[in-house]
């Protein structure tokens, strides 16, 4: 099959519903934790943004990334076209880099108040769960869309590294942030390069400290070149959530759309 015929959306959204199912399964059979919240009521709430946001990025900005890779290819600009990297090299090549942008870009999110606003949306989650992964509000997508499309530019990268990388994105996303009971001994080495579920538990605790560190996504070698990683905490003791808003009756979808106009928050 020839790139173009590709159909992205389906790739993309039959991968994120059959991990989602797979990881739910496994929460319900082997839970990290017990949910301190009602499942259902959380679900609706997480599941509706990411249905919400999905339909708006299909219909505002999805056009303009798939106009950026046209056009990279189109005038064959971009570090990719000008070095002809073999394919596996430059699927290799966008994975991770892609990946260590994401991991700037999250920091960002975590250390510019502007950004900040946005991202405790997906932090202000009070338990954390496979449906917490999409749980982001739209700007932060939307802002995020924007990057992506000039990073696109900036490397030529194509149809099929984007969706490899998006792919694996979603699914270590969805396994990082599942309740999941995994085998420590799988953990210890999972984490030499990966990010598995405790290391971004400690990213979801109230702590400030704690949650200004580990922003990894695919791979957890950037948290420790650059030296933003912390291990060592007492998984049973972490408290998921944002520490101003310990209310989940008023976290609920109207508020997380309002959130980021709302007060200023740690
Ligand atoms: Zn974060």
């Amino acid at each position: 099959m020839s790139p173009p015929e590709i159909n992205q959306s389906l790739v993309r959204i039959a991968c994120y519903v059959s991990v989602l199912i797979v990881l739910c399964v496994f929460e319900i059979l082997r839970p990290y934790r017990e949910p301190s919240l009602p499942r259902v009521k959380r679900w609706l709430d997480n599941l509706g943004i990411t249905l919400v946001n999905n339909i708006l990025l299909t219909l505002s900005l999805a056009p303009v990334l798939s106009a950026s890779i046209a056009y990279a290819g189109r005038v064959r600009t971009g570090l990719f076209y000008i070095f002809e990297f073999h394919f596996l090299l430059k699927l290799f090549l966008t994975v991770i880099i892609m990946d260590f942008l994401l991991y700037i870009w999250h920091l960002l999110n975590h250390v510019v108040p502007f950004f900040w606003r946005f991202h405790r949306v997906h932090h202000s989650d009070l338990n954390m769960d496979v449906s917490t992964a999409t749980r982001f509000h739209f700007g932060e997508l939307a802002i995020s869309a924007l990057i992506k499309a000039s990073i696109i530019l900036f490397l030529g990268a194509d149809i099929v590294g984007l969706l490899v990388f998006d792919v694996l994105v979603l699914a270590t996303a969805q396994f990082q942030h599942s309740s999941l009971r995994v085998s420590e001994r799988f953990e210890r080495w999972y984490w030499l390069l990966f990010v598995p579920p405790s290391m971004h538990r400690i990213h979801h605790s109230v702590v400030i400290r704690e949650r200004d560190s580990n922003y990894g996504t695919i791979f957890s070698i950037w948290d420790r070149i650059l030296r933003t990683m912390t291990r060592n905490v007492d998984q049973d003791k972490i408290r998921i959530g944002v520490g101003a808003y310990p209310d989940f009756n008023r976290l609920r979808f109207l508020f997380l759309l309002l959130m980021p106009a709302t007060r200023k928050v740690k």
